[in-house]
């Protein structure tokens, strides 16, 4: 049927780490678990998310108890959602609001190696972000110039960037990453090759918040990025799906 999530029928999960929490069947059981918010379950409703994939039943609550995950998923089973849900979930109240979390800055940064693909998140995460006044900034040049303001800088929430873009800020000194609590590496079987891992290592080391959760996501993760994100990673639990009978 239609409402299944996309190839669910055919995946195969394998968990490996400490405790694993139970995975989540369906989005309402994330509510009643993680309090996730009635407006996120709205959101995924309106967007016709009816349904977790793997990745999404495992891999959501095992970032939303605050692990580290290394999740590697095949394309197109939803790896998008499975961070960004976490991240929105637990980001309580946007930093623009009169709260306790005013000022607070960027809580969240999402890397990825293509502009384009930045993009796609960027998309994805206004949809799950809809209705609240989240400030999820897709970093280029442009935006990137107007984070040179502080009072602009402490209202963004997420940020969504490939390495280089935001490596560039952080020499300039326009953007401060040390309240950032959730670091995601999509597509992190190129993020950690030689081409990026310099930019991602410095990246790290400006995310410097001791509740820094980290996670990586990949279709596929050959031996030497499996090394280093397990030594990045703390305590972390390894998610695998693969397609059954393909
Ligand atoms: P991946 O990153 O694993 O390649 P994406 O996150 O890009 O996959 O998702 C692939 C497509 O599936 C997107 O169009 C997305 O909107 C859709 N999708 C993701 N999760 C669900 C879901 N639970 N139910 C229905 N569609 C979904
Ligand atoms: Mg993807």
């Amino acid at each position: 049927s239609t409402e299944d999530a996309p190839s669910q029928p055919r995946q195969r999960v394998v968990t490996k780490g400490s405790n694993a929490p139970a995975p989540a069947d369906t989005f309402s059981v994330l509510a009643e678990r993680y309090q996730v918010s009635s407006l996120i379950l709205s959101n995924l409703r309106t967007y016709g998310y009816n349904y977790p994939t793997g990745i999404q039943s495992h891999g959501i609550p095992i970032l939303l108890e605050s692990r580290d995950l290394a999740a590697i998923s095949p394309t197109g089973t939803g790896k998008t959602l499975s961070y960004l849900l976490p991240i929105i979930s637990s980001l309580v109240a946007p930093a623009s609001s009169a709260n306790s979390n005013a000022g607070a800055g960027v809580r969240a940064v999402v890397l990825a190696p293509t502009r384009e693909l930045a993009h796609q998140i960027h998309n994805e995460c206004l949809k799950l972000a809809e209705g609240r006044k989240w400030r999820v900034v897709l970093f280029s040049k442009a935006t990137a110039s107007t984070l040179a303001e502080k009072s602009v800088r402490d209202k963004v929430d997420i940020i969504i960037s490939t390495p280089l873009r935001l490596v560039a800020s952080l020499k300039s000194g326009n953007l401060e990453l040390s309240n950032v609590r959730h670091l995601i590496l999509d597509e992190a079987d190129r993020m950690l090759d030689a081409e990026f891992f310099p930019q991602f290592e410095e990246i790290l080391a400006a995310c410097s918040h001791p509740k820094l959760q980290k996670a990586v996501f990949s279709a596929t993760l050959p031996a030497n990025a499996e090394k280093m994100a397990m030594q990045m990673l703390r305590d972390p639990i390894r998610v695998v799906v693969g397609l059954k009978d393909t």
